[in-house]
């Protein structure tokens, strides 16, 4: 332990991601996960992992390799052992619990020889959750009063089994078999040569927990042909005992209007919230691209002049909540008062930009019907008088329509730039392999730019995949320019909000 004295030591979570579903993870797992400098993982289970990362984490993927190459155990202890010793703080990410045929029994033995200090944050394991999100309790007070977790596959460098089926076909308890697609076959007769009744009802549970989970059920002398026919894949768990029967009443995931359902959200990741909530609501699955990210202007020259000289100016005019948000985020960086903005009118462009102003404590004064810029033009021009000056808060990317039409009508404007938008590209690959396997159910585009962006982060290789996939739009405008960018829109929302989106996800109406 000497030699560490003068080093800083960094630290290992062996941590539980439960079994798929995001939101199974507990707040220590999501807390420590953001804290760690490196990850260290097999299986993300979730997208969503990335995303609770730090943006300059590093990923080390200690799974399956293409080849079917399988990094040794001692590996991975070593990667954990040596990524402490350079101070780094380490997340080492596992599906359900670490300590449920996880090994992280091993790897913590690993870190205790080298004096390594972590911690363990237990998950929410396969062996229960899955069944329940199949309806499946795996104990009942009229059924039976134990459950038993075993593994369906043993070691093979091992010549005998070590599971004593004699044992096991006696137990009255719920059996729930992890890791047995495989040995399905033996597993079953073995229990029926040990006396277990064929009739005994069993049920396998593919991909539990996510938008996938497929549920198929026999009984002892059944279930095999059944799992054949039905091509059962792992990951999937085997549950067998009388409280199977109970899945035909209890029966509840996926739910709702969306259930099974993924839709692709192109939202900036700072706007699609609410998308993601009301789409998970709904028993959907949200895949997030964002496409792209607000950024910096290139420079604050301009919109600086402009607050400095706000006084000078006798409306504001915001065109999108991003614009709201860097305008007053730039206010409080320089310590800008916000009743200099006392004698200011105030327009807005959309709903949501109103209602991002009303957080704020301010009242908008001047709304369009439309939120089109054409609808706003012609509603200033009866507004704002000649010889009044506007400041327009925009994008870099913003239409000019709205700028010359003021400025030929003799309207002073001065039009900056508070935010830039940039192409985010980043998760672009685990979006076409979703598009390639066909599991992604609906896109949606709230705007032309998040069209635009779309159609250049996913690049023509994406474009290709996108046949037979439903796209639904907010607003004819949007869905004009989805197709002039060669895609083919299939429904429309004509309420210019989130709820009209998400109601034309299940409504075709
Ligand atoms: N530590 C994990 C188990 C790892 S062993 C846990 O506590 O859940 C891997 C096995 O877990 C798989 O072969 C499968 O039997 C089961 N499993 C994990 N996730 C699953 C899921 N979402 N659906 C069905 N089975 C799952």
């Amino acid at each position: 332990m000497d030699t560490y004295m003068n080093m800083k030591v960094g630290k290992v979570y062996i941590i539980g991601t439960g079994p798929g579903d995001y939101k199974l993870m507990t707040l220590k797992a999501v807390e420590c996960i953001g804290l760690a400098d490196v990850i260290v993982y097999d299986r993300l289970g979730s997208s969503k992992i990335k995303h609770l990362a730090k943006a300059d984490a590093e990923f080390i993927f200690v799974g399956k390799m293409p080849d079917k190459h399988i990094v040794p155990q001692e590996e991975i202890n070593k990667i954990l052992v040596q990524k402490a010793l350079e101070g780094k703080c380490v997340a080492r990410v596992k599906g359900g619990d670490p300590f449920v045929f996880g090994r992280g029994g091993e790897e913590a033995e690993a870190l205790v020889k080298e004096g390594i200090s972590f911690e363990i944050i237990p998950g929410v394991t396969s062996a229960i959750s899955v069944p329940a999100y199949a309806g499946i309790p795996v104990t009942h007070r009229d059924i039976c009063s134990s459950f038993h977790v075993i593994t369906g596959h043993e070691r093979p460098e091992k010549e005998e089994s070590i599971l004593d089926f004699e044992v096991l076909a006696k137990l009255t308890g719920t059996l729930v078999f992890l890791m047995g697609v495989k040995n399905l076959p033996e597993i079953t007769s073995k229990l029926m040569v040990y006396g277990k009744s064929a009739k005994t009802p069993v049920a396998l549970i593919e991909k539990g927990t996510t938008n996938e989970q497929r549920t198929i059920s026999g009984t002892l002398d059944t279930i095999e042909a059944i799992a054949q026919r039905e091509d059962v894949k792992s990951p999937a768990i085997i549950i067998i005992g009388e409280v199977v029967k109970l899945k035909d009443s209890l029966r509840w995931y996926p739910y709702g209007p969306l259930g099974g359902k993924r839709v692709l959200v192109t939202r900036a990741r700072e706007q699609a919230s609410q998308l993601i909530a009301r789409i998970e609501e709904l028993g959907g699955e949200a895949i997030e691209f964002p496409t792209i990210k607000i950024a910096e202007p290139e420079d604050y020259e301009s919109f600086d002049n402009a607050l400095n000289g706000i006084k000078n100016y006798s409306w504001v005019a915001f065109t999108s909540v991003n614009g709201v948000k860097a305008f007053f985020n730039r206010m409080r960086q320089k310590k800008l008062d916000i009743r200099t903005l006392v004698n200011i009118k105030i327009c807005a462009v959309g709903a949501s930009t109103a209602e991002a102003l009303n957080e704020l404590g301010l009242t908008v004064d001047l709304m369009p019907e439309s939120y089109t810029t054409e609808a706003l033009l012609e509603l200033m021009l009866k507004h704002v008088s000649k010889g009044e000056r506007v400041l327009m808060a925009r994008a870099d990317i913003a239409s000019k329509e709205l700028y010359s039409g003021l400025i030929n009508k003799g309207i002073l404007v001065n039009d900056i730039v508070v935010y830039k938008t940039e192409i985010d590209a980043q998760n672009k690959q685990e979006i076409v392999k979703l598009l390639e396997e066909g599991s992604i159910n609906f896109i949606t585009f709230t705007s032309s730019s998040t069209v635009i962006n779309f159609v250049k982060a996913i690049g023509s290789e994406g474009m290709q995949l996108l046949k037979g996939i439903e796209v639904v739009c907010i607003g004819k405008v949007t869905a004009k320019t989805a197709q002039e960018q060669g895609i083919m829109v299939s429904r429309i929302a004509d309420e210019y909000t989130i709820d009209g989106l998400v109601k034309k996800l299940y409504d075709k109406e």
